[in-house]
């Protein structure tokens, strides 16, 4: 069976690898003509996310991805803080936590390895349609349409094969605008490194203003310990921070600029919105270079509105169907796990174009359920930052916090 598949991102490679793995006849297209000159920082897999990359791709590339990977568990609590510092609480206890972090430039290359020649780069799909016979067709505006038993759409938030199955975009613009850069632990004062630690942190102040402050330590927390493996772009401990706020007027412009301008206007922001200048040190540290805008798309978290086609020769997974804001870390491998998921209902297919629908049917099924669980923590957090750009929700926020941090203390007596 021969099946082509548009877009080369996590979830694309990821089912490129794995027919690869299983003897397929596959050929992934994507518009980069690097898989390194991308976006992005990191990427976390959890236990779920790692059991299917295992079957994916052989043995010793998981090697090398585990050993460019930060371990969860060798990370401290959580911490929850509000706009002036202060700490308000902490999250579970990581040391029995399976999850790990991984730069998402160093997962796309491993991906891509695995894929080796049957990855074909700066290949811009246009469209697709059927041949005479049924057979689906991935077009392009510089070369011939390449035929597929069966295609898959991987082609990310705005997928142009799930927009064509759905008769419509399959997700919408969530209402938060998201801001990421990167920090180097030693490019902060002393004392706002003592304060963050070797944790990741959340703060979330009125007026929907949240900053998220993930730590990532490939080198120091490696979840295997083989230097020699290692192909992280992380290369010492660093905050990987994310900026969100409601859209509005006042943040359209935000969209707009780059570098340093960037960063001096986020910061801007949080400060007219009175968060306390220690609070932004990461922010303000940042390489310039890593500052980017990202909107965050959310499709509905009703698992009987994801994928909303009958089941056929042509489907997609990952964010194509369920796209998912990054809030709850979770995206990425949802899209692992469908590729691994496809994979798997596709080996036991028996031929003809029956058992190929039925194949595509089951696999459609779970997906749906796993894009809905993944949506709805998800958007849990969207909601939650949302819910204190009501004037009740600024209130309570402004209110509510300093009594946290006051009964934290005293509770610490
Ligand atoms: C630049 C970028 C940076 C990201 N950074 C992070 C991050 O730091 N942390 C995080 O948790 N998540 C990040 N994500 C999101 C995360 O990677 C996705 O949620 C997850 O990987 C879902 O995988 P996917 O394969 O469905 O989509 P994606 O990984 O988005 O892949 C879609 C791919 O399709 C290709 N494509 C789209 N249209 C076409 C076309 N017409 N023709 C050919 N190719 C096409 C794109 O070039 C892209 O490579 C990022 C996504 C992108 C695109």
């Amino acid at each position: 069976m021969r099946v082509v598949v548009v877009g080369g991102g996590i979830g694309g490679l990821a089912l490129g690898a794995g027919l690869r793995r299983q003897g397929f006849d596959v050929a992934v297209f994507d518009r980069d003509t690097d898989v390194t000159a991308t976006g992005g920082y990191h990427i976390t897999l959890d236990g779920r996310a790692q059991a299917a990359l295992r079957g994916l791709i052989a043995p010793e590339l998981f090697e090398r991805l585990l050993a460019s990977a930060s371990a969860l568990r060798l990370r401290e609590r959580d911490a929850f803080w509000d706009r002036r510092g202060r700490l308000l609480g902490h999250g579970p206890d990581l040391s029995t936590e399976s999850s790990v972090d991984i730069d998402r430039i160093t997962l796309r290359s491993l991906l891509a390895e695995a894929v080796g020649e049957d990855l074909r780069l700066g290949r811009v799909v246009t469209g697709i349609d059927r041949a005479g016979d049924g057979t689906p067709r991935a077009l392009f505006a510089d070369g011939a349409p390449v035929p597929g038993d069966l295609l898959v759409g991987a082609d990310g938030a705005h997928s142009l094969v799930a927009r064509q199955l759905a008769g419509r975009p399959t997700n919408a613009p969530a209402g938060i605008i998201g801001f990421s850069g990167r920090t180097t632990l030693d490019a902060l004062d002393p004392g706002e490194r003592q304060r963050l630690g070797p944790r990741s942190g959340l703060a979330i102040g009125p007026r929907g203003a949240a900053l998220y402050v993930g730590f990532l330590d490939p080198v120091g927390n490696a979840v295997l310990g083989a230097p020699h493996l290692r192909m992280s772009i992380t290369t010492g401990p660093t905050y990987i921070w994310g900026a969100m706020f409601p859209e509005s007027a006042a943040t359209e412009p935000l969209r707009h600029l780059r570098g340093v301008e960037l960063r001096d206007a986020l910061s801007a922001r949080f400060r007219e919105l009175r968060w306390h200048p220690r609070t932004l040190e990461v922010l303000d540290r940042a390489d310039p270079h890593s500052v980017a805008a990202f909107r965050f798309n959310a499709a509905s978290t009703k698992a009987s509105d994801l994928a909303p086609w009958p089941a056929g020769p042509v489907t997609a997974l990952g964010d194509a169907v369920h796209a998912t804001p990054p809030t709850a870390g979770m995206g990425a491998g949802a899209a692992i796990r469908d590729a691994a998921s496809l994979v798997e209902h596709l080996r036991e297919a028996g031929t003809g174009e029956t058992a190929l629908a039925v194949a595509i049917s089951r696999f459609e099924a779970e997906m749906r359920v796993r894009g809905s669980e993944v949506l709805t923590l998800a958007m849990r957090t969207v909601r939650w930052i949302l819910a204190t750009d009501t004037p009740l929700g600024a209130a309570a926020t402004v209110a509510g916090t300093p009594l946290f941090a006051a009964l934290r203390r005293l509770s610490r007596r």
